[in-house]
Parts: structure tokens; C-alpha cells; sequence
């Protein structure tokens, strides 16, 4: 939080103003993104809603195609039924007739055909017998007799009057292979009913009576199959009987007939239509739907004089034909179709995104509702793509104006640090000067005003004037050379020297500076030559530097270490001072132009803060490297590693050895 505020630091008011004009424009774009996204989301929900209307159009043309053709076909004159693809039928009425092809399709039919009865006469004697005289085993004998007679339409009445006679005597179990012989009879009907259809239901109703439940089962499941696939016509009343008959011997394993009831309900209604006459719903070439047992099952009739054709299209067509046909017409939209006649057919809940489109029969003539619905996953990839990139482009320029920003602010506070550090360095250099300044001053009146000084007291002035006046001359000299450093044009002037001697002639022209101040400076340079490429002036300021530094910064012990050493290809001379150390982290800063640590300016030692930038300099100008090993409150050590100047032994470079070197650049 510190930090925070420190790094938002005054002026305060200019930083308002920058959040200002550079918030502005990064809200107003965030703001123009939103109303961008925005507007394309309604757009893209526009396109969804053209792309639902037409292909809901589309949908509407292929199945309205589709009936008129039908239409056209049965209103063709010379049009007969044919076999009808599977799951539906073509129906032919005329007068009270109602022909249907194929004739197995329906459930029931309007009119069933006439098979012929047993005939009651030949039964007379056997019927006295049985009901009046109560004598079952002679009506039983007679029974038999009969059952060989070579008409079938006798032998089928004898048939069945021998098992009932049988069960009447209940030997129910000796009934069940005559009417198993009875259900061979497929041309006779008993009482409206075909033969085989009586005699199986029969044996279905004995075997629940003797409860053998598998046999039972198998039969009506037999019984069943045949019931589905067409081979009694029966009249709607007969079919419902065994239909219920069957529900309940099957259970609820019993599949439903929908289709077949759901065409037969469908060309009996059109069979009522037909011979209502007049009061009839027919209109010529129309078509209809009916809603029967969760089925939707579709009537489409012709125009033709005196008779009806049509074609009645079933549950399973209907989804095969017509809904595949309109789905595929309406693609990328799902189509579903209800029957017109269906008002409360269930509507499958929509995730809230889709659009639904609605046509009613009554818009598009149609005998269906259309739904049309368009999912949202349409557009929405694109969508998503585009919003991606307008989401990364807004988030890219706020990050540029964050990092812009930042990179603002931080310069503002380098150079406030700068500023700061300049004038620092300001107040301290004339702190520098106004010592020796002060001193001279102070020597002089002594000089004026005492006259009777001793010949050695004036020498002792004297010589402190010199000392004062030679400091003012470094300090002033130090200057013009860091100036000279940072223009690039302090010229070098590189000779060869012996590293050894130098520091030993630096360390007694210190000593003399230092004398008093109880330091001990101890020097030691390893025994031979250290040869190095230098300007002697130069090197020496380094090491004075480091010197003072070591001096300046030692606390209480007054020790300093000075060594010159050789290594291969290397000449180091070390300054190793026991003082108040360096903090960790700050041992880059410290050579930075005007930087002082802060146990510098606290503990009130004076300095500009330019020393070992100099030094620095110095040492790049030579091809060396400066480096410092410190521990905080323990000492530190500065080393000048300058490359090794080998023997030349041609005659290559300057006789006197002496190399002239620009200064580097700052
Ligand atoms: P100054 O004139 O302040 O001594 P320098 O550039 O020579 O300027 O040094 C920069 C800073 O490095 C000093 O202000 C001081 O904080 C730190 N410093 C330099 N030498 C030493 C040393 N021998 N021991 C501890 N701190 C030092």
C-alpha cells in the first residue's frame, strides 16, 4: 500500500488529469464494444429470423407440391387404386361401397364383404335334442354325424354346435381341437363373423377357463399378429371386441395397432363423409388430418363424378413421406407437423434461445400445423467467434493503455527521482566546497591578524592552506572530469605502467591527506611486475576514489586494506575497508551518477555521489571491470580488474608503448 502511494506520488494533480484523458477514451471504447456486441446480436437474431421465415416457406411449398400432386394423380379419370407404398392405402368409394388397396392395411373396415352362414335347417333334430330333450350325449352323437358331412358350410355348424355341446357337458378340454378343426374354415362366417376368427377367440376364452396360461399366451398372440396384418375385415364393433379380448389375455406386453387403426379411423370418417351426400365436408381435391391414438394420419382425396378417390397416408408414411420431405426443404430449421385436428397436441418445451415459427392449417391450407423452430447454435459459432475478437480486441487496447500508463507514470517518477537526486547533489558539493573554503578563510585571518606568529606555526598554516587548496583543486578537477566522462570527450592517454607502483604512489599522497585521522592503510603488492595499459592520471583518481570511499565509509575501525595482485591475464587492485558495509541490493545502485545510500545521508558523511560512477568510467575506458563484495556493517571490498599488458616482443604498436583511447560513451 506503501509502495502504492509512493509510486502514485505528487503531483497528484497531473496524475488525475492522465487517469482522466486516458480513462475517458478506455471507457468509451469499453462502452462502444458493449453497444457493438449488442447490436450484433440482435442483428445475427434478425438474420435467425429471416432464415426461420423462409425456410418455414420452403417447408410449406414442398408439402402443398407434394398433395397436389396426389390430388392431380387420383383425379385423373381413368385412376384405379393400386398397391399404396407401405403404411398406407388407396381408397375408391362409389355408392355404398368402399374399396381399399391394399385390403389388409386397415384395422376395421366400413363395409366388410359377406361370407357364407351355416344353414339352420339340417340342425333342426340335433337343436330338439339338445334344448329341449336336455340329452347332451345324444345330441353330442348327433353333432358328430353331421361333422362328416361333405359340405363344409354343415360340417362347420356341426362343428361348432359339438363343442359347445361338449362344453355344456364340461369336458371343456375336448372342445379345444374341434374348434381348433372350426379355425380351418377361412370362407364361412358364424354370425356375421368369419368361422376361424370365432373358433380361435373361443379356444383363447377355454384355455383361460382351464388356465394353461402359456398356451394361452401363444394363441393370442397368434391370434393377434393375424388381427395386425390384415386377415379378417372386420367392422369397427368385431374389431374392438377381440381387440378388448386381446388386452386383456395379453396384457400390457400387447403392442398397439396405431397405424392400422389410425388408417382405418381416418377411411371411415372419410366413408361417412361419402355417403352423408349432401351434408358431406368434402370439397373437391381437399385434404385432411385426424389425431387418432397420439397418431396423425392424413386424407387426400380427388375430385371425380360420382365416386371418391383418395389416399389416406398413416402415421409411419407420414413421417417417412411428407415430414422428411418438409424437413429437408426447411434445413438448417427442424419442422415438426401436427395434425390440423389436433389443437391440444403436446409442444415439446424449447431451450429459450430457439425461435419458433408457427403455421396453422388455416394460414397455409395446409391439412397440418407447422412448427418450425431454429436453434441458436446456428449463428451462434460465428457469433461467439466475433465476439471473441472484439473482446480480445477491447481487452488488448486496455492493456496498452495500462501498460501505456504505466510506463507514464514510472518515467515521471525517474525523473522526479532524477530532479531529486540533482539537487541533492547540488547541496552537496557546495557542502564540499564550503570546507576547504571555510578553511582558507580561517587561515588567512590567522595569517592577517597574527602578527607575532613563530616562523614553524606560519609553516603549519601555510601547509594546511596548501592541504585546503589542493582538496578544493580535486574536487573541482573531479567535476570537470565526471562532466568531461559523461560528454564522452575525457581523452585517455594509455601508457604502459607498473599497477604496483602507481597504487604505492597513490596510497603515500593519500596518507598525506589523511594524516592525523589515526587510519592504518596497509598495501600489499605481490612481489614482480604488474603491467598494465593505463593513463596513469586517470587510474590513479580511481583509486584515490575508492580510497576515500573506503575512508569516508569505515565507522570506527580504521583499517584499510589495499592489494595489487596478478592473475593470468588479469591485474586486480583491491580496496577493503572494515566499514558500514553495503546493504544487499543496493551494491548495483551504488555506481549510478548522484546515488547515495541512504546510511550516507543519514549518518551526515558528505559526498556527491558521483565517485564511483567515476570510477566506473574509468575502469570501462581501460577494458576493465569494477566489482564489490560487501556485507552489511562488516566492510567492504572494491576491485579494479584491468587486463594484463603481456611483453611485446615485435615491434608491433607504438615504441613507447603508449596507446591513445577515446573516452567511452556515458
Ligand atoms: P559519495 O560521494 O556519496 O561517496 P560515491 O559514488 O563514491 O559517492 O558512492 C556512492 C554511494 O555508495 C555512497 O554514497 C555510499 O552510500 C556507497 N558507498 C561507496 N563506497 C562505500 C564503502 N566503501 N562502504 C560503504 N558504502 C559505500
Amino acid at each position: 500500500m506503501d509502495t502504492l502511494s509512493r509510486w502514485l506520488g505528487a503531483p497528484r494533480g497531473l496524475l488525475i488529469l492522465f487517469g482522466t484523458v486516458v480513462a475517458l477514451p478506455a471507457a468509451t471504447l469499453v462502452f462502444l464494444g458493449v453497444r457493438l456486441l449488442q447490436q450484433d446480436r440482435e442483428l445475427a437474431h434478425q438474420r435467425r429470423a429471416e432464415v426461420l421465415e423462409q425456410a418455414s416457406g420452403r417447408a410449406v411449398r414442398a408439402l402443398d407440391d407434394g398433395l397436389a400432386a396426389i390430388q392431380r394423380r387420383l383425379s385423373d379419370p381413368s385412376w384405379r387404386p393400386t398397391e399404396a407404398p407401405p403404411g398406407s392405402v388407396y381408397v375408391l368409394m362409389a355408392g355404398d361401397q368402399a374399396r381399399t388397396v391394399p385390403s389388409s392395411a386397415l384395422a376395421y373396415y366400413p363395409v366388410v364383404p359377406r361370407m357364407k352362414e351355416p344353414p339352420a335347417a339340417p340342425f333342426g333334430e340335433l337343436e330338439a335334442v339338445e334344448f329341449k330333450a336336455q340329452d347332451l350325449p345324444k345330441a353330442l352323437e348327433l353333432s358328430r354325424r353331421l361333422a362328416g358331412s361333405a359340405d363344409p358350410l354343415v360340417r362347420a355348424g356341426a362343428l361348432l354346435r359339438q363343442a359347445r355341446i361338449l362344453r355344456k357337458m364340461g369336458r371343456a378340454a375336448d372342445a379345444l381341437p374341434i374348434y381348433g378343426t372350426l379355425a380351418t374354415f377361412t370362407t364361412i362366417s358364424i354370425n356375421g363373423s368369419p368361422a376361424d376368427l370365432v373358433a380361435r377367440k373361443t379356444r383363447c376364452l377355454l384355455l383361460k377357463e382351464l388356465t394353461r396360461a402359456s398356451e394361452l399366451r401363444q394363441e393370442a398372440a397368434a391370434l393377434d399378429a393375424d388381427l395386425d396384418a390384415g386377415r379378417w375385415q372386420l367392422d369397427r364393433m368385431s374389431y374392438q371386441y377381440v381387440s378388448t379380448q386381446l388386452n386383456e389375455w395379453l396384457g400390457p406386453a400387447r403392442q398397439p395397432h396405431a397405424d392400422s387403426e389410425g388408417l382405418a379411423a381416418a377411411v371411415e370418417w372419410l366413408y361417412q363423409q361419402w355417403t352423408r351426400g349432401s351434408g358431406s365436408e368434402l370439397s373437391p381435391n381437399g385434404a385432411r388430418s385426424v389425431a387418432t391414438n397420439g397418431t396423425t394420419v392424413t386424407v387426400v382425396w380427388g375430385s371425380a363424378e360420382g365416386r371418391l378417390p383418395a389416399f389416406v397416408g398413416g402415421h409411419k408414411y407420414f413421417e417417412r413421406e411428407w415430414l422428411a420431405k418438409a424437413r429437408k426443404a426447411a434445413e438448417p430449421a427442424e419442422v415438426s407437423l401436427l395434425a390440423a385436428t389436433d389443437p391440444g397436441a403436446p409442444r415439446a418445451p424449447v431451450a429459450a434461445d430457439t425461435l419458433v415459427a408457427r403455421r396453422s392449417a388455416a394460414d397455409t391450407d395446409l391439412p397440418w400445423t407447422l412448427i418450425v423452430t431454429l436453434g441458436s447454435d446456428v449463428d451462434a459459432a460465428r457469433f461467439e467467434v466475433r465476439r471473441r475478437m472484439l473482446l480480445a480486441g477491447l481487452a488488448a487496447v486496455l492493456v496498452l493503455v495500462a501498460a501505456g500508463s504505466y510506463f507514464v507514470v514510472r518515467s515521471r517518477n525517474r525523473e522526479i527521482a532524477l530532479a531529486k537526486l540533482q539537487s541533492d547533489f547540488i547541496a552537496a558539493v557546495s557542502h564540499e566546497f564550503r570546507t576547504p573554503l571555510t578553511a582558507l578563510r580561517q587561515f588567512n585571518e590567522l595569517l592577517d591578524e597574527a602578527g607575532d606568529l613563530t616562523p614553524e606555526k606560519r609553516r603549519t598554516y601555510y601547509q594546511a592552506q596548501t592541504r585546503a587548496t589542493e582538496r578544493l583543486h580535486r574536487l573541482v578537477e573531479s567535476l570537470l572530469d565526471f562532466g568531461r566522462m559523461e560528454a564522452g570527450k575525457r581523452p585517455y592517454t594509455l601508457q604502459r605502467i607498473d599497477a604496483g607502483a602507481l597504487v604505492n604512489d597513490v596510497i603515500q599522497e593519500f596518507q598525506r591527506e589523511i594524516e592525523g585521522r589515526g587510519f592504518d592503510v596497509r598495501c600489499l603488492v605481490e612481489p614482480g611486475e604488474h603491467p598494465v595499459d593505463a593513463d596513469a592520471e586517470a587510474l590513479a583518481l580511481a583509486v584515490w576514489n575508492l580510497l576515500d570511499n573506503a575512508v569516508k565509509y569505515s565507522a570506527d575501525r580504521r583499517e584499510i586494506d589495499v592489494s595489487v595482485g596478478r592473475t593470468s591475464g588479469e591485474v586486480s587492485i583491491s580496496v577493503r575497508d572494515h566499514g558500514i558495509g553495503i546493504p544487499a541490493g543496493d551494491e548495483k545502485r551504488i555506481f549510478q551518477k548522484f546515488v547515495r545510500l541512504a546510511a550516507a545521508t543519514s549518518g551526515g558523511i558528505k559526498g556527491s555521489g558521483i565517485g564511483l560512477a567515476m570510477v566506473q568510467h574509468i575502469v570501462a575506458a581501460h577494458r576493465g571491470t569494477l566489482r564489490v563484495a560487501s556485507v552489511e556493517h562488516e566492510g567492504s571490498t572494491f576491485t579494479i580488474v584491468l587486463p594484463l599488458q603481456e611483453q611485446r616482443s615485435g615491434s608491433r604498436g607504438d615504441d613507447s608503448g603508449r596507446v591513445t583511447n577515446q573516452s567511452p560513451d556515458p
